[in-house]
């Protein structure tokens, strides 16, 4: 009985592994491309530098080139 499940442990756990370490590889790739696609989204402020959020930002139209302005900027 107890060898039974000893057995099937062993027999089990190199599958086990392959899964977990295919789900560690899905869950990092997928939180790369996240964070790569956030990153894409944030602007840097013409005036500071700071760096914001598309929807944190006002355009600017600025010698013909949109530039952007965070909130702070943008209101002075
Ligand atoms: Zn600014």
């Amino acid at each position: 009985m107890t060898e039974h499940l000893i057995v099937e442990f062993f027999a089990w756990t190199p599958l086990t592994a392959f899964v977990i370490i295919l789900a560690v590889v899905y869950f990092a790739t997928r939180r790369e491309g996240s964070a790569a696609a956030v990153h894409g989204k944030t602007y840097a402020c013409a005036q500071c530098g700071r760096r914001g959020k598309h929807e944190h930002m006002v355009p600017v139209t600025h010698e013909g080139a949109v530039v952007w302005y965070c909130g702070r900027c943008s209101n002075r």
